[in-house]
Protein backbone atom coordinates (compact mmCIF):
# COMPACT_ATOMS: atom_id res chain seq x y z
CA UNK A 1 0.00 0.00 0.00
CA UNK A 2 2.21 2.81 1.25
CA UNK A 3 4.88 1.84 -2.07
CA UNK A 4 2.04 2.76 -4.41
CA UNK A 5 2.47 6.36 -2.90
CA UNK A 6 5.91 6.34 -3.13
CA UNK A 7 5.33 5.28 -6.58
CA UNK A 8 2.56 7.73 -7.60
CA UNK A 9 4.94 10.32 -6.13
CA UNK A 10 7.98 9.36 -8.00
CA UNK A 11 6.44 8.95 -11.55
CA UNK A 12 4.61 12.41 -11.04
CA UNK A 13 8.05 13.80 -9.67
CA UNK A 14 9.52 12.07 -13.21
CA UNK A 15 6.67 13.81 -14.99
CA UNK A 16 7.05 17.30 -13.87
CA UNK A 17 10.88 17.22 -14.01
CA UNK A 18 10.45 16.50 -17.65
CA UNK A 19 8.42 18.90 -18.46
CA UNK A 20 10.92 21.64 -16.62
CA UNK A 21 13.52 20.08 -18.61
CA UNK A 22 11.44 21.30 -21.77
CA UNK A 23 10.34 24.59 -20.49
CA UNK A 24 13.04 26.81 -22.47
CA UNK A 25 12.38 30.06 -19.92
CA UNK A 26 12.70 28.43 -17.44
CA UNK A 27 16.03 26.38 -18.20
CA UNK A 28 17.27 30.30 -19.34
CA UNK A 29 16.16 31.50 -15.87
CA UNK A 30 17.79 28.28 -13.77
CA UNK A 31 20.58 28.30 -15.65
CA UNK A 32 21.46 31.94 -14.84
CA UNK A 33 21.38 31.25 -11.18
CA UNK A 34 25.13 30.01 -11.23
CA UNK A 35 26.92 33.31 -12.61
CA UNK A 36 24.67 35.10 -10.14
CA UNK A 37 22.92 33.71 -6.97
CA UNK A 38 25.53 31.14 -6.65
CA UNK A 39 28.83 33.18 -7.75
CA UNK A 40 27.86 36.22 -5.68
CA UNK A 41 27.33 33.94 -2.51
CA UNK A 42 30.94 32.27 -3.13
CA UNK A 43 32.79 35.45 -3.69
CA UNK A 44 30.83 37.14 -0.96
CA UNK A 45 32.08 35.10 1.70
CA UNK A 46 35.79 34.90 0.13
CA UNK A 47 35.90 38.28 0.26
CA UNK A 48 34.80 38.13 4.10
CA UNK A 49 37.55 37.90 6.36
CA UNK A 50 36.90 34.88 8.89
CA UNK A 51 33.50 33.81 7.23
CA UNK A 52 34.22 30.40 7.63
CA UNK A 53 34.43 31.07 11.83
CA UNK A 54 31.51 33.44 11.35
CA UNK A 55 29.58 30.73 9.68
CA UNK A 56 30.42 27.95 12.76
CA UNK A 57 29.73 31.06 15.23
CA UNK A 58 26.02 31.19 13.59
CA UNK A 59 25.80 27.80 13.56
CA UNK A 60 26.46 27.15 17.32
CA UNK A 61 24.16 29.89 18.17
CA UNK A 62 21.29 28.13 16.46
CA UNK A 63 22.38 24.76 18.10
CA UNK A 64 22.38 26.15 21.82
CA UNK A 65 19.44 28.03 21.44
CA UNK A 66 17.55 24.89 19.99
CA UNK A 67 19.25 22.95 23.30
CA UNK A 68 16.99 25.63 25.47
CA UNK A 69 14.01 26.49 23.22
CA UNK A 70 11.39 26.34 25.60
CA UNK A 71 13.47 28.98 27.95
CA UNK A 72 14.09 31.47 24.48
CA UNK A 73 10.59 31.53 23.77
CA UNK A 74 9.38 32.45 27.20
CA UNK A 75 11.58 35.00 27.40
CA UNK A 76 10.54 36.41 24.34
CA UNK A 77 6.91 35.91 24.95
CA UNK A 78 7.78 37.88 28.44
CA UNK A 79 9.31 40.66 26.50
CA UNK A 80 6.65 41.19 23.56
CA UNK A 81 3.79 41.61 26.07
CA UNK A 82 6.39 43.75 27.96
CA UNK A 83 5.84 46.12 25.33
CA UNK A 84 2.61 45.82 24.81
CA UNK A 85 2.23 42.90 22.14
CA UNK A 86 0.33 39.98 22.05
CA UNK A 87 1.45 36.17 21.73
CA UNK A 88 -0.67 33.00 20.42
CA UNK A 89 0.75 29.51 20.48
CA UNK A 90 -0.34 27.73 17.26
CA UNK A 91 0.31 23.83 17.36
CA UNK A 92 0.02 23.47 13.20
CA UNK A 93 -1.39 25.18 10.33
CA UNK A 94 -5.19 24.57 11.23
CA UNK A 95 -4.37 26.74 14.21
CA UNK A 96 -2.21 29.28 13.05
CA UNK A 97 -4.88 30.44 10.40
CA UNK A 98 -7.45 30.09 12.59
CA UNK A 99 -5.74 32.36 15.13
CA UNK A 100 -5.08 34.83 12.39
CA UNK A 101 -8.31 34.56 10.68
CA UNK A 102 -9.81 35.37 14.33
CA UNK A 103 -7.65 38.80 15.10
CA UNK A 104 -8.93 39.70 11.96
CA UNK A 105 -12.79 39.11 12.51
CA UNK A 106 -13.17 40.45 15.73
CA UNK A 107 -11.89 43.37 14.66
CA UNK A 108 -13.76 43.95 11.68
CA UNK A 109 -11.06 43.88 9.45
CA UNK A 110 -11.65 42.55 5.71
CA UNK A 111 -8.18 44.11 3.99
CA UNK A 112 -4.79 42.47 4.32
CA UNK A 113 -1.29 43.51 3.14
CA UNK A 114 1.36 40.79 3.39
CA UNK A 115 5.43 40.73 3.07
CA UNK A 116 6.91 37.73 1.50
CA UNK A 117 6.93 34.88 4.23
CA UNK A 118 7.61 31.11 3.50
CA UNK A 119 6.11 30.26 6.65
CA UNK A 120 2.34 31.47 5.92
CA UNK A 121 3.17 29.65 2.63
CA UNK A 122 3.48 26.33 4.69
CA UNK A 123 0.23 27.43 6.40
CA UNK A 124 -1.67 28.05 2.80
CA UNK A 125 -2.90 31.68 5.27
CA UNK A 126 -4.21 33.29 1.95
CA UNK A 127 -6.28 30.78 1.13
CA UNK A 128 -7.65 30.43 4.44
CA UNK A 129 -8.09 34.27 4.87
CA UNK A 130 -9.75 34.42 1.17
CA UNK A 131 -12.32 31.39 2.34
CA UNK A 132 -13.69 33.79 5.05
CA UNK A 133 -13.68 36.20 2.69
CA UNK A 134 -10.68 38.93 3.42
CA UNK A 135 -8.78 40.33 0.79
CA UNK A 136 -5.09 39.57 0.69
CA UNK A 137 -2.50 41.60 -1.41
CA UNK A 138 1.22 40.45 -1.34
CA UNK A 139 3.12 43.13 -1.82
CA UNK A 140 6.71 41.32 -2.96
CA UNK A 141 6.70 41.93 -6.28
CA UNK A 142 7.83 38.40 -6.92
CA UNK A 143 4.70 36.96 -4.47
CA UNK A 144 2.62 40.06 -6.18
CA UNK A 145 3.26 38.26 -9.58
CA UNK A 146 2.73 35.03 -8.79
CA UNK A 147 -0.86 35.55 -6.54
CA UNK A 148 -1.87 37.14 -9.64
CA UNK A 149 -0.97 34.35 -11.70
CA UNK A 150 -2.04 31.95 -9.29
CA UNK A 151 0.92 29.73 -8.79
CA UNK A 152 3.63 29.08 -5.50
CA UNK A 153 6.99 30.48 -5.04
CA UNK A 154 9.33 28.48 -6.60
CA UNK A 155 12.29 29.77 -4.94
CA UNK A 156 12.80 30.37 -1.00
CA UNK A 157 14.02 34.02 -1.90
CA UNK A 158 12.88 34.70 -5.48
CA UNK A 159 9.18 33.32 -5.34
CA UNK A 160 9.05 34.39 -9.09
CA UNK A 161 12.15 33.10 -10.16
CA UNK A 162 10.94 31.02 -12.80
CA UNK A 163 9.10 33.16 -15.02
CA UNK A 164 11.05 35.59 -17.29
CA UNK A 165 10.10 39.41 -17.70
CA UNK A 166 7.86 39.23 -20.81
CA UNK A 167 6.22 35.99 -18.59
CA UNK A 168 5.60 38.73 -15.68
CA UNK A 169 4.44 41.27 -18.41
CA UNK A 170 1.53 38.94 -19.71
CA UNK A 171 0.23 38.16 -15.95
CA UNK A 172 -0.22 41.60 -15.31
CA UNK A 173 -0.96 42.95 -18.52
CA UNK A 174 -3.51 39.91 -18.70
CA UNK A 175 -5.08 40.80 -15.05
CA UNK A 176 -5.13 44.64 -14.84
CA UNK A 177 -5.96 45.27 -18.88
CA UNK A 178 -2.35 47.19 -19.18
CA UNK A 179 0.16 47.24 -21.98
CA UNK A 180 3.16 46.80 -20.06
CA UNK A 181 6.64 46.26 -21.50
CA UNK A 182 9.26 43.57 -20.15
CA UNK A 183 10.77 46.88 -18.59
CA UNK A 184 11.48 46.02 -15.07
CA UNK A 185 11.52 49.75 -14.46
CA UNK A 186 7.73 49.93 -15.93
CA UNK A 187 6.05 46.79 -14.21
CA UNK A 188 7.54 47.59 -10.95
CA UNK A 189 6.27 51.61 -11.51
CA UNK A 190 2.92 49.99 -12.57
CA UNK A 191 3.00 47.53 -8.81
CA UNK A 192 4.08 50.35 -7.10
CA UNK A 193 1.14 52.28 -8.15
CA UNK A 194 -1.52 49.87 -7.41
CA UNK A 195 -0.11 48.58 -4.20
CA UNK A 196 0.21 51.80 -2.30
CA UNK A 197 -3.40 51.57 -2.57
CA UNK A 198 -3.55 48.80 -1.13
CA UNK A 199 -1.64 49.11 2.09
CA UNK A 200 -3.45 52.92 2.41
CA UNK A 201 -6.62 50.42 2.49
CA UNK A 202 -5.51 47.80 4.66
CA UNK A 203 -6.54 47.29 7.94
CA UNK A 204 -3.99 44.67 8.91
CA UNK A 205 -0.35 43.68 7.52
CA UNK A 206 1.07 40.10 8.03
CA UNK A 207 4.14 39.39 8.26
CA UNK A 208 6.92 36.21 8.41
CA UNK A 209 9.84 36.91 10.54
CA UNK A 210 13.42 36.56 9.67
CA UNK A 211 14.76 36.77 13.42
CA UNK A 212 13.19 37.06 16.81
CA UNK A 213 15.55 38.42 19.31
CA UNK A 214 14.31 36.91 22.64
CA UNK A 215 15.54 39.11 25.35
CA UNK A 216 14.12 42.64 23.35
CA UNK A 217 10.89 40.66 22.17
CA UNK A 218 11.75 42.24 18.46
CA UNK A 219 10.83 40.40 14.83
CA UNK A 220 13.53 41.30 12.45
CA UNK A 221 12.50 41.19 8.72
CA UNK A 222 14.66 41.44 6.21
CA UNK A 223 14.26 42.26 2.86
CA UNK A 224 15.58 44.23 -0.56
CA UNK A 225 12.19 46.08 -1.52
CA UNK A 226 10.72 48.34 1.23
CA UNK A 227 7.19 46.52 1.45
CA UNK A 228 7.97 45.13 4.77
CA UNK A 229 8.16 48.69 6.18
CA UNK A 230 5.00 49.34 4.76
CA UNK A 231 3.06 46.64 5.91
CA UNK A 232 4.43 46.92 9.33
CA UNK A 233 3.72 50.80 9.65
CA UNK A 234 0.49 51.64 7.94
CA UNK A 235 -1.90 49.14 8.89
CA UNK A 236 -3.43 49.60 12.70
CA UNK A 237 -2.85 45.86 13.22
CA UNK A 238 0.33 43.63 12.42
CA UNK A 239 0.25 40.13 12.80
CA UNK A 240 3.88 38.24 12.54
CA UNK A 241 3.49 34.51 11.67
CA UNK A 242 6.72 32.86 12.49
CA UNK A 243 8.02 29.48 13.25
CA UNK A 244 9.76 28.77 16.91
CA UNK A 245 12.92 27.70 15.50
CA UNK A 246 13.84 31.69 14.24
CA UNK A 247 14.51 32.74 17.99
CA UNK A 248 17.94 34.01 18.98
CA UNK A 249 18.83 35.01 22.18
CA UNK A 250 19.90 38.24 21.98
CA UNK A 251 20.61 41.45 20.03
CA UNK A 252 24.22 40.91 19.67
CA UNK A 253 23.53 37.84 18.09
CA UNK A 254 21.38 39.14 15.34
CA UNK A 255 24.81 41.06 12.85
CA UNK A 256 26.32 37.49 12.69
CA UNK A 257 23.01 36.37 11.37
CA UNK A 258 23.01 39.44 9.32
CA UNK A 259 26.26 39.15 7.46
CA UNK A 260 26.08 35.39 7.12
CA UNK A 261 22.70 35.81 5.44
CA UNK A 262 22.90 38.38 3.22
CA UNK A 263 25.78 37.09 1.63
CA UNK A 264 24.65 33.43 1.36
CA UNK A 265 21.29 34.64 -0.06
CA UNK A 266 22.40 37.29 -2.91
CA UNK A 267 25.85 37.97 -2.02
CA UNK A 268 25.04 41.45 -0.61
CA UNK A 269 27.27 42.69 2.60
CA UNK A 270 23.72 43.64 3.68
CA UNK A 271 19.90 43.54 2.47
CA UNK A 272 18.83 46.75 1.54
CA UNK A 273 16.29 46.90 4.82
CA UNK A 274 16.62 45.74 8.26
CA UNK A 275 13.35 46.30 9.82
CA UNK A 276 13.34 45.49 13.27
CA UNK A 277 9.29 45.73 15.32
CA UNK A 278 9.11 45.70 19.18
CA UNK A 279 5.47 45.98 20.29
CA UNK A 280 2.91 48.28 18.96
CA UNK A 281 3.47 51.74 18.28
CA UNK A 282 3.92 53.71 21.74
CA UNK A 283 3.53 57.35 21.92
CA UNK A 284 4.81 60.04 20.71
CA UNK A 285 5.97 57.43 17.64
CA UNK A 286 4.36 59.02 13.79
CA UNK A 287 3.87 55.75 12.74
CA UNK A 288 3.69 51.90 13.55
CA UNK A 289 0.84 49.64 14.22
CA UNK A 290 -1.93 49.93 16.95
CA UNK A 291 -2.08 46.10 18.17
CA UNK A 292 1.00 43.91 17.44
CA UNK A 293 0.37 40.19 17.52
CA UNK A 294 2.64 37.66 17.76
CA UNK A 295 1.58 34.25 16.65
CA UNK A 296 4.58 31.43 17.47
CA UNK A 297 4.25 28.18 14.86
CA UNK A 298 4.76 24.61 15.57
CA UNK A 299 3.24 22.70 13.17
CA UNK A 300 6.16 19.77 13.73
CA UNK A 301 8.80 21.48 14.58
CA UNK A 302 8.86 20.44 17.86
CA UNK A 303 8.82 16.73 16.79
CA UNK A 304 11.95 17.93 14.72
CA UNK A 305 13.37 19.01 17.34
CA UNK A 306 13.78 15.91 19.38
CA UNK A 307 14.93 13.79 15.90
CA UNK A 308 17.67 12.87 14.54
CA UNK A 309 16.91 15.94 11.69
CA UNK A 310 17.08 18.38 14.70
CA UNK A 311 19.73 20.63 12.44
CA UNK A 312 17.22 21.25 9.76
CA UNK A 313 15.87 23.97 12.07
CA UNK A 314 19.15 25.62 11.60
CA UNK A 315 18.16 26.88 8.23
CA UNK A 316 17.45 30.66 7.55
CA UNK A 317 15.99 30.08 4.31
CA UNK A 318 18.51 32.19 2.52
CA UNK A 319 18.22 29.67 -0.69
CA UNK A 320 21.71 29.36 -1.22
CA UNK A 321 21.40 25.63 -1.13
CA UNK A 322 19.16 25.87 -3.83
CA UNK A 323 21.10 28.05 -6.33
CA UNK A 324 24.16 25.40 -6.62
CA UNK A 325 22.31 22.34 -6.15
CA UNK A 326 22.62 20.46 -9.96
CA UNK A 327 19.13 19.01 -9.81
CA UNK A 328 17.18 22.22 -8.68
CA UNK A 329 18.81 23.94 -11.25
CA UNK A 330 17.66 21.88 -13.81
CA UNK A 331 14.49 21.49 -12.68
CA UNK A 332 13.69 24.00 -10.62
CA UNK A 333 11.36 24.68 -7.64
CA UNK A 334 7.64 23.42 -8.58
CA UNK A 335 8.90 19.94 -9.98
CA UNK A 336 9.56 19.16 -6.14
CA UNK A 337 5.89 19.49 -5.56
CA UNK A 338 6.12 21.01 -2.07
CA UNK A 339 5.99 24.56 -0.31
CA UNK A 340 10.24 24.07 -0.26
CA UNK A 341 12.25 22.75 -2.41
CA UNK A 342 15.60 22.21 -3.86
CA UNK A 343 18.35 20.40 -1.05
CA UNK A 344 16.33 21.78 2.17
CA UNK A 345 13.15 21.54 1.11
CA UNK A 346 14.05 17.50 0.43
CA UNK A 347 14.96 17.34 3.68
CA UNK A 348 12.29 19.63 5.56
CA UNK A 349 8.91 18.56 3.27
CA UNK A 350 9.02 14.75 4.25
CA UNK A 351 9.32 16.05 7.86
CA UNK A 352 6.36 18.56 7.51
CA UNK A 353 4.24 16.60 5.19
CA UNK A 354 4.94 12.98 5.91
CA UNK A 355 7.18 10.73 3.90
CA UNK A 356 4.50 9.34 1.60
CA UNK A 357 3.97 11.70 -0.72
CA UNK A 358 7.47 13.56 -1.05
CA UNK A 359 8.95 10.11 -1.43
CA UNK A 360 10.91 11.25 -4.69
CA UNK A 361 12.45 14.23 -2.89
CA UNK A 362 15.48 13.04 -0.96
CA UNK A 363 16.33 10.57 -3.85
CA UNK A 364 16.52 13.77 -5.82
CA UNK A 365 20.34 14.59 -4.65
CA UNK A 366 23.41 13.22 -5.97
CA UNK A 367 24.82 13.71 -2.74
CA UNK A 368 27.62 16.03 -3.78
CA UNK A 369 27.65 18.47 -1.05
CA UNK A 370 27.67 21.39 -2.81
CA UNK A 371 24.33 22.54 -0.97
CA UNK A 372 26.34 21.80 2.22
CA UNK A 373 29.35 23.52 1.13
CA UNK A 374 27.32 26.61 0.30
CA UNK A 375 24.75 27.11 3.48
CA UNK A 376 25.91 29.72 5.75
CA UNK A 377 25.23 27.54 8.83
CA UNK A 378 26.79 24.62 7.60
CA UNK A 379 23.81 22.32 7.74
CA UNK A 380 24.66 18.86 7.10
CA UNK A 381 22.16 18.25 3.92
CA UNK A 382 23.61 15.14 2.06
CA UNK A 383 23.69 13.53 5.88
CA UNK A 384 19.80 14.56 6.49
CA UNK A 385 18.73 13.01 3.11
CA UNK A 386 20.06 9.99 3.60
CA UNK A 387 18.61 9.56 7.09
CA UNK A 388 15.03 10.42 5.19
CA UNK A 389 15.96 8.04 2.76
CA UNK A 390 16.89 5.58 5.83
CA UNK A 391 13.58 6.61 7.51
CA UNK A 392 11.50 5.61 4.05
CA UNK A 393 12.87 1.84 4.91
CA UNK A 394 11.52 2.15 8.81
CA UNK A 395 8.37 2.99 7.67
CA UNK A 396 7.85 0.86 4.74
CA UNK A 397 7.17 3.59 2.74
CA UNK A 398 10.19 2.31 0.00
CA UNK A 399 9.13 0.07 -2.24
CA UNK A 400 9.29 -3.25 -1.58
CA UNK A 401 11.65 -4.46 -4.91
CA UNK A 402 14.36 -1.56 -3.30
CA UNK A 403 14.06 -2.88 0.19
CA UNK A 404 15.10 -6.53 -1.60
CA UNK A 405 17.75 -4.86 -4.01
CA UNK A 406 19.51 -3.08 -0.39
CA UNK A 407 19.25 -6.02 1.86
CA UNK A 408 20.65 -8.10 -1.19
CA UNK A 409 23.32 -5.71 -1.81
CA UNK A 410 24.27 -5.43 1.93
CA UNK A 411 24.24 -9.28 2.10
CA UNK A 412 27.05 -9.37 -0.51
CA UNK A 413 29.01 -6.48 0.84
CA UNK A 414 28.85 -8.68 4.11
CA UNK A 415 30.52 -11.49 2.03
CA UNK A 416 34.40 -10.18 0.31
CA UNK A 417 35.04 -13.30 -2.03
CA UNK A 418 31.33 -13.64 -3.12
CA UNK A 419 31.42 -9.62 -3.84
CA UNK A 420 34.58 -9.69 -5.36
CA UNK A 421 33.20 -12.38 -7.83
CA UNK A 422 29.89 -10.30 -8.23
CA UNK A 423 32.12 -7.31 -9.24
CA UNK A 424 34.21 -9.22 -11.49
CA UNK A 425 31.28 -10.60 -13.73
CA UNK A 426 29.52 -7.18 -13.91
CA UNK A 427 32.41 -5.82 -15.29
CA UNK A 428 33.00 -8.38 -17.72
CA UNK A 429 29.21 -8.52 -18.32
CA UNK A 430 29.47 -4.53 -18.75
CA UNK A 431 33.02 -5.27 -21.26
CA UNK A 432 31.26 -7.35 -23.43
CA UNK A 433 27.91 -4.48 -24.49
CA UNK A 434 30.43 -1.58 -24.38
CA UNK A 435 31.46 0.56 -27.28
CA UNK A 436 34.85 2.32 -27.29
CA UNK A 437 34.75 1.93 -23.20
CA UNK A 438 31.06 3.00 -22.83
CA UNK A 439 27.86 0.93 -22.52
CA UNK A 440 25.41 2.59 -24.34
CA UNK A 441 22.57 0.95 -22.57
CA UNK A 442 22.64 -0.81 -18.71
CA UNK A 443 19.19 -3.69 -17.94
CA UNK A 444 16.47 -3.21 -15.62
CA UNK A 445 16.82 -0.72 -13.17
CA UNK A 446 20.40 0.88 -14.23
CA UNK A 447 18.76 1.56 -17.35
CA UNK A 448 17.91 5.12 -16.04
CA UNK A 449 21.41 6.02 -15.93
CA UNK A 450 21.77 5.39 -19.97
CA UNK A 451 18.60 6.85 -20.65
CA UNK A 452 20.21 10.06 -21.15
CA UNK A 453 24.33 9.15 -20.85
CA UNK A 454 26.26 6.51 -21.40
CA UNK A 455 28.23 4.67 -18.31
CA UNK A 456 32.13 4.10 -18.40
CA UNK A 457 32.80 0.45 -18.27
CA UNK A 458 34.44 -0.59 -15.18
CA UNK A 459 38.27 -0.97 -15.38
CA UNK A 460 39.56 -4.81 -15.81
CA UNK A 461 41.63 -5.02 -13.70
CA UNK A 462 39.63 -3.80 -10.09
CA UNK A 463 40.85 -1.24 -7.53
CA UNK A 464 41.27 -3.90 -5.27
CA UNK A 465 43.90 -5.88 -7.67
CA UNK A 466 45.97 -2.79 -8.76
CA UNK A 467 46.87 -2.10 -4.74
CA UNK A 468 47.90 -5.55 -3.97
CA UNK A 469 50.11 -4.89 -6.82
CA UNK A 470 51.40 -1.84 -5.30
CA UNK A 471 51.95 -3.20 -2.26
CA UNK A 472 53.79 -6.23 -3.45
CA UNK A 473 55.98 -4.26 -5.44
CA UNK A 474 56.49 -1.59 -2.76
CA UNK A 475 55.51 1.17 -5.11
CA UNK A 476 55.32 4.69 -3.48
CA UNK A 477 52.02 5.55 -3.90
CA UNK A 478 51.29 9.97 -4.03
CA UNK A 479 48.10 11.34 -3.58
CA UNK A 480 45.37 10.80 -3.34
CA UNK A 481 46.15 7.27 -2.23
CA UNK A 482 48.83 7.05 0.93
CA UNK A 483 50.93 4.34 1.66
CA UNK A 484 50.67 2.91 5.10
S1 LIG B 1 19.83 24.84 4.35
FE1 LIG B 1 21.43 26.39 4.53
S2 LIG B 1 21.78 27.05 2.42
FE2 LIG B 1 19.79 26.00 2.40
S3 LIG B 1 18.30 27.63 2.72
FE3 LIG B 1 18.78 26.79 4.74
S4 LIG B 1 20.42 28.09 5.53
FE4 LIG B 1 20.29 28.48 3.33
Amino acid sequence: MTSKYAVAAHNEFIAASNEALQTPNLQLALSRLGETLAAGNKSAFEKLPGSSLLRDKARAIKDETLAQLDVHLQILEAAVRAKGGHVHYAADAADANEIVERIAKERGIRRVVKSKSMVTEEIHLNHHLEQAGIEVTETDFGEFIIQVAGERPSHLVGPALHKTAEEMAVVLNERFDQQLSKEPHEMAQFARGYLRQKFAQAEMGVTGGNFLVAETGTVVLISNEGNARLTTSVPRVMVSVVGIEKVIPQLSDLPIFLKVLARAATGQKLSIYTSMITGPRREGEGDGPEEFHLVLLDNGRSRILGSPSRESLFCIRCGACLNICPVYRKIGGHAYGSNYSGPIGAVISPLYDGLKQTYHQPHASSLCGACQAACPVKIQIPELLIRNREAQHEEKVAPAGEELIYRLWSWVMRRPRLYRWAARVGAWTMGARARQGWVAKLPGPLAGWTAHRDFPVPDAKPFRDRWAALQREDIPVTHPVTKR
